[in-house]
């Protein structure tokens, strides 16, 4: 699965509100856990996928301590379907397409 695909369905399975904090490793540790991503996979290796997901408005950086990024929701994910990739958690605000295929998707 894409990091940053694997990273919104962790976000919303486990974190899907806007008043918790959690951070980049318990949601490292869980999508290795589940075998999201290789066991392998640090939080280097997916830091980009964090920066992307601040960048896009669905989480914001409220604390750093080394490696460790505390995050926030601003408003809780939503599942969309994607006729191509199955379900992707999207926030209210952002625009109704896939962010892996890129095609319209529908609620
Ligand atoms: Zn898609």
């Amino acid at each position: 699965m894409d990091a940053s695909l694997a990273i919104r369905h962790v976000i919303y399975k486990h974190f899907n509100d806007p008043d918790l904090t959690f951070t980049n490793d318990q949601v490292l540790d869980i999508m290795i856990k589940d075998d999201m991503v290789e066991a392998a996979c640090s939080v280097d290796d997916v830091e980009d996928d964090f920066q992307n997901l601040c960048r896009a408005g669905v989480v914001r950086n409220i604390a750093q301590n080394f490696t460790t990024m505390y995050l926030k929701l601003f408003t809780p994910l939503q599942l969309v379907q994607c006729k191509e990739c199955g379900q992707i958690p999207l926030h209210s605000e952002e625009p109704r397409v896939c962010i892996i295929c890129g095609v319209s998707v529908t609620q």
